[in-house]
């Protein structure tokens, strides 16, 4: 039986503002607990909230970025529930009238023979609320202890419709997500501070049903690939249910990272009803047209017109367009190297391929890295100008890492630079010629590849240095001549 999967995601965002949404305090991270409180995000009887302007205005940036209906009137509702982290019992959310709604986002899958393909994937709804306060349970020993710091800042709840159908799609679309968000500059997405949340809806049917299956969400997802990774678990695991004319049920599951595993956290029987109803404390209001173009007219270019941008100025493929815009401080990279006027081209494998790699392995973000892009391009024009090889220039870029010296004196300390000197050449040649008479014949008998063990003795003589191409040109007049 074959079987097929659907995915829906909730992402929760948090909206970079200085204050809370719906009183004045700050929203920084890292206070002391309970530093950022006031009587409203306590819950304090008699308190009164008011909107922060600032989070509408970002909420709706990501409404339009996200191609969605934004409402023309603006409701909240309370979500009730009781639990520590919830001072006030309930949380100001909304429920029939999200802000944004009806939307969609372009995700790009790659295929096997290396092309790309999109998909475009619905966003059901993206909603205002605030978030709650943090339980700690490990400060104390027979004891929770509660934060309210984060109760009352603001979150933008993105909501997709079940059209992923594969962990990677799901991975893809949170990639693509992220982006947008940074390129926004409404968040900086930072999961490891919680200001991105995911949860993923999974449920399996047989391929070709029309109906949806039961689904599971998960939770406790720490970073994209554990997203991948609990969703890949978890279709194995509805799979091998539906296989053995088992029921799917309904609920929680938590992510086990350590595990590999979800578990069951709570069931549907459990789950919790919210009684939603209008905050009487937030009359409802009018998002004027005007405000919503005016609001337009702040976008910044978007994730996928930069990539059409970048096609079309640096003659990119797809793909390489893609990986450079995806991360917004990439993209700046990049853009400041090709202002040198270096090769769009050799500038886009540079830093996929070598800069990438050192990255990684000195743990620098690409903003902080050691060799910034005037660096990196006064590498490429050594290239580009003959002056060394490209296998040399990969041996400079870890020791302009190391020492931040230019590229230029790193070569000249090292007397790396390439052996252009046609007289020089010819007499290596010359010399390697007579002590292989073999390789000679060989090649003149057909063998071409012959060429290449005579190009790697005069490279080995040259410590690597004499231009390849020269030695090639010189070689093949010599042998004709012979
Ligand atoms: P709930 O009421 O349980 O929160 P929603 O209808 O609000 O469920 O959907 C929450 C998320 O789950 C959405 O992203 C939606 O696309 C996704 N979803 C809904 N039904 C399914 C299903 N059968 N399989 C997979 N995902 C689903
Ligand atoms: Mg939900
Ligand atoms: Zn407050």
């Amino acid at each position: 039986m074959s079987y097929e999967s659907v995915i829906g995601l909730e992402v929760h965002v948090q909206l970079g503002t200085k204050s809370k949404l719906f009183c004045p305090c700050s929203t920084e991270f890292g206070a002391e607990p309970n530093r950022h409180t006031c009587p409203v995000c306590l819950g304090w009887p008699g308190s009164l909230p008011v909107l922060n302007e600032e989070a509408l205005r970002l909420a709706i940036k990501v409404g339009l970025a996200l191609n969605c209906h934004i409402a023309e009137r603006l409701k909240f509702d309370r979500k009730n529930y009781f639990y520590p982290d919830l001072p006030k019992a309930y949380q100001i959310s909304q429920y029939d009238m999200p802000v944004n709604s009806k939307g969609w986002l372009m995700i790009q899958m790659r295929d096997e023979n290396g092309g790309v393909h999109q998909k475009k994937i619905g966003i059901t709804r993206a909603h205002l609320e605030e978030d709650a306060g943090k339980l700690l349970h490990e400060e104390v020993p027979d004891g929770t202890l509660v934060d309210y710091n984060r109760a009352g800042i603001p979150l933008l709840e993105i909501v997709s419709e079940p059209d992923l159908s594969s962990p990677e799609e799901a991975y893809e679309y949170l990639v693509s997500l992220k982006a947008i968000l940074q390129y926004l500059e409404v968040s900086d997405c930072d999961m490891e501070k919680g200001r991105l949340r995911c949860d993923a809806n999974v449920s399996v049917r047989k391929s070709g049903e029309v109906k949806l299956g039961t689904k599971t969400e998960i939770k406790n997802l720490n970073s994209f690939r554990a997203v991948q990774k609990a969703l890949a678990y978890e279709i194995r695991r509805q799979t091998e249910i539906l296989d053995s004319k088992g029921r799917v049920v309904q609920e929680t599951r938590l992510w086990n990272e350590d595990r590999g595993q979800t578990f069951s956290m709570r069931s549907k029987e459990e789950a919790h009803d919210y009684r939603y109803f209008p905050e009487p404390d937030l009359v409802p209001f009018t998002i004027s047209r005007q405000t919503v173009e005016d609001i337009r007219r702040t976008l910044p270019e978007l994730p996928a017109e930069r990539v059409e941008r970048f096609k079309k100025d640096y003659g990119l493929g797809e793909y390489d367009a893609l990986v450079l815009v995806q991360d917004r401080k990439s993209a700046h990279y990049y853009e400041e190297c090709v202002r040198e006027k270096v090769s769009p081209k050799m500038a886009s494998n540079w830093i996929q391929s070598e800069l990438m790699a050192l990255l990684k392995l000195h743990k620098a973000a690409i903003e902080n890295s050691p060799v910034g892009p005037k660096d990196l391009a006064g590498l490429i024009r050594l290239i580009e100008n003959n002056t060394i090889s490209g296998k040399i220039a990969k041996d400079v870029l870890p020791i302009m890492f190391e020492t931040r010296k230019s590229a230029e004196d790193i070569i000249k300390e090292k007397n790396w630079v390439q052996v252009t000197d046609t007289r020089l050449i010819e007499e290596i040649a010359d010399r390697i010629l007579a002590a292989n008479p073999q390789s000679v014949a060989t090649f003149k008998a057909g063998k071409k590849q012959a060429l290449g063990h005579l190009v790697g003795q005069i490279m080995k003589e040259t410590q690597g240095k004499a231009n390849p191409k020269l030695v090639n040109e010189i070689l093949l007049k010599k042998i004709a001549k012979s």
